[in-house]
C-alpha cells in the first residue's frame, strides 16, 4: 500500500467535515471520519470537536489497533467501527459515519434502504442493510456491522446513524450522500404514492455496469415491470404486467446501458476533481 501524503489528506478530512456539517448529516460534536494512509497508520477526527470547524492539527494518527502514534488530541469514541471496517476489507481506505436525518429516521423505524427505485444507486450504492442496535463507542458497535462488512459498501445503524466506507475519502463520503439522498426520495416517493420496483429484468444490466467501474456489493430487491401501455400491447391491460418485464428485447437494454453508463460516467467524472 502506497502511502498517502498525511498533511493533504488531513486538509481533505477537514473539507469532508465541514460539507458533513452544512448538509446536517451531523450536528453539535458527532460524527467521525478515518482515512487509511498507510499499511499502519490511519488519521482519524478527534472526539468532542465540531466536525465543522476541524483544523489539520486537530486530526490525529493512529495505527492499525487504535493506539495514538501523533496528535495531541483523543481519537473519534467510534474508531473500533472504523478499525473492524480496515480489518476485513484490505482495499478500503476511507470511512465516514454520521447522523444524516432521513437515513437515521430508517433506521429509527427498523428500516434499511434495501430496494431498488434509481439504476444510480443500485449501481453506485448497492443495498444498504439496517444493523442491530448497539450502544455507540462500545464493542457491540463493530460486532454489529460484521455481518454486512464483506458484501456491502454501507450500513444503517439502528437508532443511531449510517457508516459508509470506500476506496478513497470522496467514494466513502459520497455513499454517505447517496445513502441520504435514497432515503430522501424513498420518503418523498412513499408520501406521494406507492414506488414501483426497477423492474427484475432490467438489473443485469445494472449489475454489468457496476461490475466495470469495479464496485462489489449485493443490489437492491426488484419489481415486475409496470403494466404495458405501448401501440401493440393489445387489450389484456393489467394482465400484461408480469409478461412485459419478460419481453424486454435486446434493444432495450442496449438502451438502459448506453443511458445509465452515460449518467454514471458523467457523475464519476465529476467527482473526480
Ligand atoms: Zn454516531
Amino acid at each position: 500500500m502506497e502511502r498517502m501524503n498525511p498533511f493533504a489528506v488531513k486538509r481533505e478530512i477537514c473539507e469532508i467535515g465541514r460539507r458533513m456539517y452544512e448538509r446536517e448529516f451531523v450536528a453539535a460534536n458527532d460524527g467521525n471520519i478515518s482515512v487509511r494512509i498507510s499499511d499502519k497508520e490511519i488519521l482519524t477526527t478527534p472526539t468532542g470537536v465540531s466536525k465543522g470547524y476541524m483544523t489539520p492539527d486537530m486530526i490525529v494518527t493512529v495505527d492499525m489497533e487504535g493506539r495514538v502514534v501523533e496528535g495531541s488530541r483523543k481519537p473519534s469514541s467510534e474508531l473500533k467501527m472504523h478499525l473492524k471496517v480496515y480489518r476485513e476489507r484490505a482495499e478500503v481506505r476511507a470511512v465516514v459515519h454520521a447522523h444524516p436525518i432521513t437515513a437515521t429516521a430508517f433506521s429509527v423505524c427498523g428500516l434499511g434502504l434495501d430496494k431498488a427505485f434509481m439504476p444510480e444507486l443500485v449501481v453506485t450504492l448497492g443495498l444498504v442493510p439496517l444493523a442491530t442496535y448497539a450502544t455507540p463507542s462500545t464493542d457491540e458497535v463493530p460486532d454489529s456491522i460484521s455481518d454486512y462488512l464483506a458484501d456491502y459498501n454501507a450500513v444503517l445503524l439502528a437508532h443511531h446513524g449510517a457508516l459508509t466506507w470506500g476506496r478513497d475519502l470522496t467514494e466513502a463520503y459520497y455513499r454517505m450522500e447517496s445513502v441520504e439522498f435514497s432515503a430522501k426520495i424513498v420518503m418523498a416517493a412513499r408520501q406521494i404514492g406507492d414506488p414501483n420496483l426497477i423492474p427484475c429484468d432490467k438489473m443485469p444490466a445494472l449489475v454489468k455496469i457496476r461490475e466495470g467501474l469495479g464496485i462489489k456489493g449485493v443490489v437492491p430487491a426488484c419489481g415486475i415491470a409496470p403494466a404495458a401501455s405501448a401501440p401493440g400491447a393489445g387489450s389484456a391491460g393489467s394482465a400484461g404486467s408480469a409478461a412485459s418485464g419478460a419481453r424486454a428485447s435486446a434493444a432495450e437494454l442496449e438502451e438502459i446501458i448506453a443511458k445509465v453508463s452515460e449518467r454514471v460516467s458523467a457523475a464519476m467524472g465529476a467527482r473526480g476533481r
